[in-house]
């Protein structure tokens, strides 16, 4: 896949707020956040959309998740509740085409999204 501006942000070459880091995923803040956390999941090793994940991502898949629901825990928002988002290519509303897990929470979502 071509590079995107989120392997800038993994090689340092641009800035972001990141919140969470380990061998796999990298977190930071979304610029344009659309809820008072919003945070993107993404996995180091890039691939461009959900569609291009085999089974033997089943483990970092899983890490995209449990990083999430760390993350919400850890900011005191996980008994209140959040959402998980994977936008995938144009219906979907993907613009980034590097896979990433939006986090939203600190207020109350609406249902179903635009
Ligand atoms: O799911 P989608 O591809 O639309 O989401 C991309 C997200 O990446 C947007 O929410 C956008 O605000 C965010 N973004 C970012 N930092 C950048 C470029 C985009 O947080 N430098």
């Amino acid at each position: 896949m071509s590079d995107t501006i989120f392997s800038k942000i993994i090689r340092r070459e641009i800035p972001a707020d990141i919140v969470y880091e380990d061998d796999d995923v990298l977190g930071f803040r979304d610029v344009n956040p659309q809820a008072p956390i919003h945070v993107l999941f993404i996995p180091k090793r890039p691939m461009a959309t959900l569609n291009d994940a085999e089974s033997g991502d089943a483990a970092l898949l899983g890490k995209l998740l449990l990083a999430c629901a760390d993350y919400a825990r850890q900011e005191g928002v996980a008994e209140q509740g959040y959402r998980t988002v994977i936008n995938c290519n144009d219906d979907g509303g993907q613009t980034v085409f590097h896979l990433h897990v939006h986090l939203l929470a600190g207020r109350r979502l609406t249902w179903p999204p635009g």
